[in-house]
């Protein structure tokens, strides 16, 4: 088979709009709140019922939307979709969402999570006739669509995901509906709001509230909402399965100010750093966060200590990805432009940082240095979560297993290497406890290796490519 190398990991957020006059402006909002979810490519597709419109580009929302091309996204239907892709497949083509002409109508999909039969699937479609336009295993849903016998799109749309496996929130548009659907095992969040009597599909709670939307309801997982004229239709075709909520996305990914999977963010990590207190206690002057992801952790460690609780360092929130390098040697500039340690708040002080998680332990190393070379006495890491040791395959973007340091090295070689006085990492109990959902409705698999669908293929970048 042709060699394909898929986008295997992707940061996305989605939003949709039915039966409002400013869908599309809309949408922009949504998407510029979920921008977090991804930064690479951003896209709209819109329709009046009779015409679907789209403006996708690379970049930032802000950057690729503007006055003029808004113009042109007229009616009253519109879906969105924020893109990260690691290197490789950064190209406009993989922006999304996929717009395809099939059958006197339109669709248009926007896809967060990944699918983990796309090699086999690719394989089939493409014995069968077809032929891809981009390396992102989100086209192979469309193409399933095609291919279906079903009599109608509803069928079609479900036997098309009957077939598929792995993570996926979708949000689809054709000329006259939107569509939202979560897996059946709820990977990733996907919420239901309402604005002016109007319905909106959102990532996250965060893109409901900017646009002043009520929220609703999550879509259930194994979920199908069709919204159309006739209002709001919900079907949940496929058999139900364990559910597996991305814990991540509470550690690290969502927003603070979200809700998902029914919860707060917000405190959700607050209570994440006060139990990482009870398990590792230390005995210092102040607790600092590593800003942003770290603050809310750090929140409910000092709270729980009744250290007092400083920024240590301050981050610059205008960090663009195009900034001017120096042009001479400054040392540890790429650390320095975005976090910037107060050597007055630092200076002779034992202090205790609160990480949200070490992935690569390279950046952790870099910002460890600083804070001594800004006068800290003792430098102290607590992680408000377990050792990530196991790729995601389900829409994390995390590196390799080898690159992963926790999957090769002790929590005392890390320590040394990332030059830390200690370091405590919350246990896996201890992370579970602190949700407000039972344990078994997440997915842990980036901790334990417990994939709740299985790998088939051993699923590297590398690996694929070789496919
Ligand atoms: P490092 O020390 O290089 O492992 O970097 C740790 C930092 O990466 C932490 O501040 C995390 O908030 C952040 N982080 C966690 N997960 C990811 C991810 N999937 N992609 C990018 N950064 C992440």
């Amino acid at each position: 088979m042709q060699k394909k190398n898929y986008s295997l990991k992707e940061y996305c957020g989605l939003f949709g709009v039915y039966g409002h006059k400013d869908a599309a402006r809309l949408t922009y909002l949504g998407l510029y709140a979920l921008q977090h979810r991804g930064q690479e490519s951003a896209g709209i597709v819109s329709s009046d019922e009779k015409d679907v419109r789209q403006f996708k580009g690379m970049g930032l929302v802000a950057d690729v939307f503007n006055n003029e091309n808004m113009k042109a996204l007229s009616g009253n239907l519109a879906i969105g979709h924020v893109r990260y892709s690691t290197t490789g497949s950064s190209i406009l083509k993989n922006a999304q969402p996929f717009v395809a002409e099939y059958a006197n109508d339109t669709f248009a999909l926007g896809h967060n999570g990944n699918l983990v039969n796309s090699v086999e699937l690719c394989a089939k479609l493409e014995r069968q006739g077809t032929i891809f336009q981009t390396t992102m295993d989100s086209e192979i849903i469309l193409h399933l669509i095609a291919h279906s016998k079903k009599p109608n799109l509803k069928d079609k749309l479900i036997d098309a995901l009957s077939k598929i496996r792995g993570a996926y929130s979708l949000v689809l548009l054709t000329k006259d509906q939107i569509i939202g659907v979560r897996d059946p095992n709820g990977f990733r969040p996907l919420c239901l709001g309402q604005i002016d009597g109007s319905w909106v599909l959102a990532s996250e709670t965060c893109a409901l509230d900017l646009v002043q939307a009520r929220y609703v309801r999550d879509i259930e997982p194994g979920e199908i909402v069709f919204i159309n004229k006739r209002g709001i239709n919900s079907v949940s075709p496929f058999p139900k399965v364990k559910h597996s909520f991305c814990i991540f996305e509470y550690i690290y990914f969502a927003r603070p100010d979200s809700n998902i999977f029914g919860n707060s963010v917000y405190f959700a990590r607050k209570k994440l750093g006060a139990q990482l207190f009870k398990e590792h206690p230390a005995d210092v002057d102040m607790v600092m966060p590593v800003p942003d992801s770290g603050n809310y952790a750090a929140l409910g460690y000092a709270e729980a200590s009744g250290i007092p609780f400083e920024m240590g360092i301050v981050r610059n929130h205008y960090v663009g990805r195009t900034f001017i390098q120096p042009t001479q040697h400054i040392r540890d500039f790429g650390v320095k432009i975005k976090l910037n340690p107060v050597k007055e708040v630092l200076k002779g002080k034992r202090v205790v940082i609160v990480e949200d998680s070490i992935v690569r332990g390279t950046t952790s190393k870099a910002r460890v240095k600083a804070l001594r070379d800004a006068g800290a006495k003792e430098v102290h890491m607590r992680v408000s979560c377990p050792p990530l040791r196991h790729p995601c395959y389900y829409g994390i973007d995390f590196p390799t297993k080898e690159e992963l340091i926790a999957s090769s090295m002790s929590v005392e070689q890390i320590r040394d290497f990332v030059g830390l006085d200690s370091l405590g990492y919350l246990s896996l109990e201890g992370m579970l406890s602190s949700m407000a959902l039972p344990k078994e409705e997440f997915c842990i698999c980036c901790f334990t290796g417990d994939y709740p669908i299985p790998i088939k293929h051993a699923l590297s970048k590398h690996s694929l490519e070789k496919a």
